[in-house]
C-alpha cells in the first residue's frame, strides 16, 4: 500500500509510518531510477528482487525465496495496528498478500507498464478467470445502496470460452447485469452505438482466443474514456512481450499467466495489472487512484481468490525468458502457418501473421517484439504474431476428428501458450459449452483446429502435421488408421 500523511495517530504508530514512508520512498526512486532504465529482459529476470535483499535477509538465495507461510507477525502493538489499518506495507495474512506474490506482481506490473510513461500496478489472482472476475466486479456496484438499477457492459464476442461463460451466464442470466457483444470490435460505431448512460466499462481481447480478433485499441480507448468509462484487456495471448494495451491507452490489462507466462505448464495463475489513474464513472476515490492495489487490498481481501506462494515463483521462474520463448514460438508459427496454407486438405488457415489475413495490418500496427531494435540479431523493430494460429479442415468436422487423431507428437489438450505444442478442436472443448448460438457468434466452425506451437523444432512439427493430414487422403486412409 501507499504512505500515509497520518495526521492524529500515537507516536508509536507514526515512527513505524514514517520508517516505512522512507522505505518506499527508496523503493519508487529505486524503480524510477534504475529498473524502468532497464531492457525488458532484465526486469523479467530480476524484478525488484535485489542482491541487497538477498544478502541482507535471505542467505544470499539468488532466486526469489518461497515464502511458505500463512501469516506474518509484528513486533509491537503499535506495528499490528498500523499494518492493520494499512498505513504501512505489510502482508498479513497470505490471502491479501505475501512477499513470493509481491515479487511475481512487481515484475508483471512493469512489464505491463514496459514503455509507458506511468505508474503501473499488479493484483495476483488464481486464475485467469478469477483475475477476469476481480478486473469487472468492482464496476458492476449499485451506484447507491440498495437500489437496482439496469447495468451493462460491452465485450467482444470474440473471446475465450470461460470469459464468454462468465459473462453470459454468471453475470448475466445469474444477476441481470447486461452483456453487450460486439461482433465485429474493428468497427467503432458498434462499440459506440451500444454505450449508454448505465454502461459500465468496455472489455476486449486481442488476440482473441482463439478466432484472432483484433480492434484497434488505441481508437476504443478514446471512445471508453470520452463516455468516462474504462478499458480492460485481457492480454493472454500476445503477453507483455508483444503487445503492452496500456500504452496504448487501457486502463486495465488481465493476464491468464496460466498459459504462456508459464510456458512449463507449472499450474495455474492470473493477474490484473493497471495504470496509475484509471477512468470510470463509479464515485470510489481510491479504486480510480490505483485500482490493482484497491482489488488486492478489499475486495479481493474479501473474496479470495489469491495466488499460491509456490506458484507465484514458479510463474515468476518462466517469465524471465518470455521475450526468446515467444520470438522463438512466433517465428515456428509462421512456418507452420505457411505450410498449412499451402496444404490441399486445409480449407482455410487463420494467423495475424500471413499477409492475406484481413486484420494483418492492424495487427501488425501493435503486435511488435518488444527491444528488437536492441537485440544484436534484428537491430530494428520487428513485428511478430504469437503462437496461436486456427485452421479449417476440408470435409467438416468428421475429417477434422480423423486429422486430430492423427497428430503424433502435437499433444490433443485445451490449453495453449506451452513449451510443447498443443492442438484442440474448440467446437468440442474450449467452447463446447456455449452451444451452437454462441459458436456462431464467435465464429468458431466445427472444423476448426487451434494449434499453439511450441519451443520444438518446427519442422518436427510440420511433419507431424502432414503425417496427420494425410489420413484424410482416401488412398491413404486405411494404411494411416492403426498409426495414430
Ligand atoms: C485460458 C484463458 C483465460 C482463463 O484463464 P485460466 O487461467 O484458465 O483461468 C482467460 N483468457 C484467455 C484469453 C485464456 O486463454
Amino acid at each position: 500500500m501507499s504512505g500515509h500523511d497520518g495526521d492524529c495517530l500515537s507516536p508509536g504508530i507514526q515512527a513505524y509510518v514514517d520508517k516505512n514512508n522512507a522505505y518506499l520512498a527508496q523503493r519508487s526512486k529505486y524503480i524510477r531510477e534504475v529498473v524502468k532504465k532497464w531492457k525488458f529482459d532484465t526486469i523479467a529476470v530480476h524484478g525488484l528482487y535485489t542482491v541487497q535483499d538477498a544478502i541482507e535477509d535471505y542467505q544470499g538465495a539468488i532466486i526469489e525465496p518461497v515464502f511458505m507461510s500463512s501469516s506474518q507477525a509484528y513486533r509491537d502493538t503499535d506495528e499490528m495496528e498500523a499494518a492493520l489499518a494499512y498505513l504501512i506495507p505489510t502482508w498479513c495474512y497470505s490471502r491479501i498478500a505475501n512477499p513470493s506474490t509481491y515479487y511475481y506482481e512487481w515484475v508483471l506490473a512493469l512489464l505491463e507498464g514496459y514503455g509507458f510513461d506511468g505508474e503501473t500496478s499488479c493484483c495476483s489472482t488464481s486464475s485467469g478467470m478469477a483475475a477476469i472476475m476481480t478486473a469487472v466486479q468492482p464496476f458492476l456496484v449499485h451506484a447507491e445502496q440498495h437500489v437496482h438499477e439496469e447495468r451493462n457492459f460491452l465485450a467482444t464476442a470474440q473471446c475465450y470460452g470461460g470469459t464468454f461463460q462468465q459473462f453470459s451466464i454468471r453475470l448475466m442470466d445469474e444477476r441481470g447485469i447486461e452483456c453487450r457483444w460486439i461482433e465485429d470490435p474493428t468497427d467503432i460505431d458498434e462499440w459506440a452505438r451500444k454505450i449508454d448512460r448505465n454502461t459500465r466499462f468496455l472489455y476486449g481481447e486481442l488476440p482473441s482466443n482463439p478466432q484472432l480478433g483484433f480492434f484497434d485499441i488505441a481508437q476504443v480507448a478514446d471512445l471508453a474514456h470520452s463516455h468516462n468509462l474504462p478499458l480492460i484487456v485481457d492480454n493472454t495471448v500476445a503477453t507483455p512481450a508483444l503487445l503492452r494495451p496500456i500504452c496504448h491507452g487501457a486502463d486495465i490489462v488481465v493476464q491468464s499467466a496460466t498459459k504462456t507466462l508459464t510456458s512449463s505448464g507449472f499450474g495455474m495463475a492470473g493477474a490484473v495489472i493497471s495504470r496509475a489513474g484509471i477512468t470510470t464513472n463509479i464515485d470510489n476515490p481510491k479504486m480510480r487512484e490505483n485500482f490493482a492495489n484497491y482489488v488486492k487490498f478489499l475486495p479481493n481481501r474479501d473474496m479470495g481468490p489469491n495466488l499460491h506462494p509456490v506458484q507465484a515463483v514458479m510463474t515468476l521462474n518462466d517469465m524471465r525468458t518470455l521475450r526468446s520463448k515467444i520470438d522463438l514460438m512466433s517465428r515456428s508459427t509462421m512456418k507452420v502457418a505457411k505450410f498449412l496454407r499451402d496444404h490441399p486438405r486445409v480449407e482455410s488457415v487463420e494467423y495475424l501473421g500471413l499477409p492475406e489475413h484481413p486484420l494483418h495490418e492492424l495487427a501488425s500496427r501493435y503486435l511488435w517484439l518488444v527491444d528488437a531494435e536492441y537485440d544484436e540479431q534484428y537491430g530494428r523493430p520487428v513485428n511478430r504474431y504469437g503462437h496461436l494460429m486456427g485452421f479449417c479442415i476440408k470435409g467438416g468436422a468428421e475429417k477434422a476428428r480423423v486429422f486430430f487423431d492423427g497428430l503424433q507428437r502435437i499433444w490433443r489438450a485445451t490449453d495453449l501458450g506451452r513449451i510443447k505444442s498443443v492442438a484442440t478442436i474448440p467446437a468440442i472443448s474450449t467452447h463446447q459449452q456455449q452451444g451452437e448460438e454462441g459458436r456462431k457468434l464467435a465464429h468458431i466452425p466445427p472444423n476448426l483446429v487451434r494449434l499453439c506451437v511450441g519451443g520444438e523444432h518446427p519442422d518436427d512439427i510440420i511433419a507431424d502435421l502432414d503425417h496427420a493430414l494425410a489420413r484424410l487422403t482416401p488412398r491413404s486412409t486405411v494404411s494411416m488408421a492403426g498409426s495414430g
